[in-house]
């Protein structure tokens, strides 16, 4: 009988366990893509890519004789219609470990196995799975250097050869069109301003991979923190829809390592960034939506609606806050060291909720993920695990100096700082909303906040939260 395989954040087909074990089963293989509520419920950017991806890896396995078969719905009611539909006795899914994904999978699997099921979850989407790792004291870990060293030295699992081929069932059951369900409708500015900037599908992931390794891991250590170098890997947006496992960027970085490259040691540890992002969703699930740390719910956090606005809009009067922002609205990626500066300047000096900064990040990165997003606000702002010292407030200017020294990373997005703006930035203004009224050249506003007062603000929020 069929084996439905539901794919979910897994659009590969090599490195998969689930797939390999699937397409080892010798039985007839049955790939499911559901569009249930939780993707219903993405931002407009990452439910666009995620879209896309489906497209591309249906076509991978329309090229293998395969197909991928999209129902709409209810996760459990889907799975149990098919099942009835085609006899199916198992149906097995690479793992995920945010709380919305966990709850659903333990309702699907507790109703599967009671009617008879075969349900299995498998690994795929981590190195190593949360539980796996522990403090001496049988405890998780909430500080990322111990559990970098806890997983430094583990084995990672071997590869897994892309299957040849699935084997078909005797009659394929009916599928959606993906066209219908609109994934992309929320996206304005999808098909002619982003799509260029992205990788889409598994080979353009290996490629990339392939050309990092060979052309940028070596320095990757110096140059990285580089707002206008491409000198990172860009495969964030592969990860998170799983048309590259993260196994795969961990063997690549070690044999890099072992030929010489010094900059890979950095680049394993900034995979395992993800990894303690994912062990920290799976163990305080409460990071996602509340303070991580005690004592924060005191915070003094200001509600300036137009202040907000005007951070989305690239129009706060700082050029490396604006740049950063209009590169995140053209392209659905924004460099690391400018998503810290972004988010310090958003909830330290507007003093804002690190709530309202997810949620944008949420709507318009193609590389949205739940577990690095919120880890990410959560550290930037104060309240999260390992966060640096609150007084650590960057000065958006002096990082501008040091990692964009020529300025070129500001020129490149924002267009009103340049006679002639190059594309990249001018971009921008044909995707922004029109009610927005926006355009180039527009004089650049005065800062919404003078940095040195924003700074003493902020630590005087901090004050009133300990005093409270
Ligand atoms: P590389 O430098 O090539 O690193 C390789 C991989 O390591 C990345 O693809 C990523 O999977 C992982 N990684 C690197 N840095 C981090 C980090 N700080 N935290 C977790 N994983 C990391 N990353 C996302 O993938 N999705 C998000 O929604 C996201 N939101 C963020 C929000 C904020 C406020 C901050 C400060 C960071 C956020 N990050 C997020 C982390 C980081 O900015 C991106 O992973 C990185 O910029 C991706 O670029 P890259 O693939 O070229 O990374």
């Amino acid at each position: 009988s069929p084996v439905i395989w539901w794919v979910r954040r897994d659009l590969r087909l090599a490195d998969n366990p689930v797939l390999h074990a699937a397409a080892s089963s010798d039985r007839p293989v049955i790939a499911l893509f559901i569009c249930d509520p939780l993707v219903e419920g993405l931002g407009a950017a990452p439910k666009w890519r995620l879209g896309l991806g489906v497209a591309r890896f249906a076509r991978c396995l329309d090229d293998m004789g395969s197909k991928l078969i999209l129902r709409r719905g209810d996760a459990l009611t889907v799975l149990q219609q098919l099942i009835a539909q085609i006899g199916a006795t198992a149906v097995w899914w690479g793992r995920q470990y945010d709380p919305d994904q966990v709850a659903r999978d333990k309702k699907v699997k507790a109703a599967l196995r009671d009617s008879g099921v075969d349900a299995q979850s498998f690994s795929g989407h981590l190195l190593f799975e949360p539980w796996q790792v522990q403090t001496g004291q049988g405890t998780f870990y909430q500080v990322y250097s111990p559990f970098w060293r806890a997983v430094k030295d583990l084995d990672v699992a071997p590869h897994l050869p892309a299957p040849e081929c699935l084997r078909a069932p005797a009659q394929w059951p009916d599928s959606d069109s993906l066209a219908d369900w609109g994934l992309g409708r929320a996206m304005n500015r999808g098909a002619d301003v982003v799509h260029p900037h992205l990788h889409i599908g598994e080979d353009a992931a290996r490629t990339r991979l392939a050309y990092f390794i060979d052309r940028n891991v070596a320095d990757y250590q110096d140059q990285r923190e580089f707002l206008d170098q491409d000198a990172c890997s860009g495969l964030s947006e592969n990860l998170t829809y799983g048309e590259i496992s993260p196994g795969a960027l961990w063997r690549a970085g070690q044999h890099a390592l072992d030929a010489g490259k010094a900059g890979a040691a950095h680049f394993l540890k900034e995979i395992v960034w993800r990894e303690f992002a994912y062990h920290l969703i799976f163990h305080t699930p409460h990071i996602v939506s509340r303070n991580w740390r005690d004592g924060w719910d005191s915070f003094p956090w200001s509600n300036d609606g137009t202040g907000v606005l005007r951070w989305k809009q690239g129009r706060t009067g700082i050029d490396v806050i604006d740049a950063a922002m209009r590169e995140l609205y053209v392209t659905g990626r924004m460099h690391n060291r400018a998503r810290m500066l972004v988010a310090s300047y958003l909830t330290k000096h507007m003093l804002t909720h690190w709530r309202v900064g997810q949620d944008w990040f949420a709507q318009c990165l193609v590389d949205w993920d739940p577990a690095a997003n919120a880890m990410g606000w959560q550290w930037v702002a104060g309240s999260g695990p390992d966060a640096a010292p609150y007084f650590r407030i960057f000065n958006p200017d002096t990082q501008a100096r040091k990692f964009d020294p020529e300025g070129r990373y500001r020129r490149k997005w924002l267009a009103e700082i340049s006679a002639s703006a190059p594309e990249t930035a001018q971009a921008f203004f044909r995707a922004c909303p029109r009610s927005w009224q926006l355009s180039p050249q527009m004089a650049r506003p005065n800062p919404l906040v003078d940095l040195a007062e924003g700074r003493k603000i902020a630590l005087q929020a901090y004050d009133i939260k300990n005093k409270t």
